[in-house]
């Protein structure tokens, strides 16, 4: 059986494409990494526990991708450029195959967004990762969450609810002549949207990444800003599949609450509508206007039928559950 150090260097040192601010990488007591001058490093962490985010016999490779994808998110999410990653691994043995598929996944992002893996631990214990991005952002451009004012125009990038449906359909909660496969990409490889992201930051100032359902996550943004919001259920864009969903069961949850859908979600003043809807119609995933940022407290939506409701947070709370 391979030893830590065996993994070490077979699968995490050079395992990635190597980056000229990385001074000294995997191998070393520490990384030695430069930042380019005038502007800030992002950083995020983000952890996956077995039996918590997802089952012993997940399919390592999916994993890979995916523990990377929803980092790369939330760098996405503060329009901040993807620069390096450390990573955690926790295993019950040294299994180097797992370790293999793992790493073929994450890799395969990591080159897309030329990220370099720069450092990590590996040990032994319950399998858990634990992945930490740092990306770069422009001082004046990073899109925060307590930036939201009164009037702005709300945007959210993709579609709503294609992940929640994947994962009622992987449940035998939904079933659907037809395929439902390209539903089960949308939950299994979430695309972050980094290149949209970087755009977004030139015009808006207030952004989130829609990790636990739009509801939850924008009322994070209202909370942060001291705002409330208020949201067209008939702006929301839907997939196909999701929109028959919403219509068959008159249930909004999908859209409204469901997790892992990964897109973004923006603010926008209206001084800068024009602009940034010109720049968003260049990008290759649609951006929709949902609503307005109103003065209150609560996420509020309102019906087709033209009934407003409270949004009463159903997102995932690790210690309320
Ligand atoms: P130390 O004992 O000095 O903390 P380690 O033996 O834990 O060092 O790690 C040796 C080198 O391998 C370090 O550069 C560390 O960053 C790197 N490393 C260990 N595990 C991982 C991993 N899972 N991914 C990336 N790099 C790793
Ligand atoms: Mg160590």
């Amino acid at each position: 059986m391979a030893g830590e150090f065996d993994l070490i260097r077979d699968y995490f040192r050079d395992a990635t494409a190597q980056r000229e601010d990385v001074v000294l990488g995997v191998g070393d007591d520490c990384a030695l990494l430069e930042v380019p001058a005038g502007k800030q490093l992002a950083v995020s962490m983000d952890t996956l526990v077995v039996g918590r985010h997802f089952v012993a016999d997940v399919d390592p490779q999916s994993l890979g991708y995916k523990a990377l994808a929803v980092n790369l998110s939330d760098l996405a999410a503060m329009g901040a450029t993807p620069a390096w990653a450390t990573l955690s691994v926790t295993l019950p043995d040294a299994d180097a195959d797992w370790i293999k598929r793992f790493m073929a996944g994450f890799i395969e992002l990591a080159k897309k967004h030329q990220l370099t893996l720069v450092g990590g631990d590996t040990t032994r214990g319950p399998l858990s990762i634990t992945l930490q991005v740092h990306g770069f952002v422009e001082p004046s451009n990073s899109m925060r969450r307590n930036a939201a004012c009164v009037g702005d125009l709300i945007y959210v990038s993709g579609q709503l609810g294609d992940a929640g449906l994947a994962l009622l359909a992987q449940q035998g909660l939904y079933v659907k002549q037809g395929s439902l496969a390209s539903l089960k990409q949308r939950l299994d490889r979430p695309e972050p949207r980094i290149e949209l992201g970087l755009i977004a930051a030139m015009h808006s100032r207030c952004a989130i990444d829609l990790s636990d359902g739009l509801g939850s996550d924008l009322g994070h943004i209202c909370e942060e800003s001291d705002v409330g919001a208020l949201i067209y259920l008939d702006k929301l864009p839907m997939s196909n599949a999701v929109a028959e969903y919403v219509t068959e069961s008159g249930d909004w949850s999908l859209p409204l609450s469901a997790g892992d859908d990964y897109e973004l979600c923006m603010t926008v003043p209206a001084q800068h509508q024009a602009a940034f809807e010109a720049a968003m119609q260049q990008q290759d995933v649609p951006v929709t206007w949902i609503g307005m940022i109103e003065q209150g407290e609560q996420v509020r939506a309102m019906s087709p039928n033209g009934d407003v409701d409270a949004y009463v947070a159903r997102g995932y709370d690790h210690f309320k559950n």
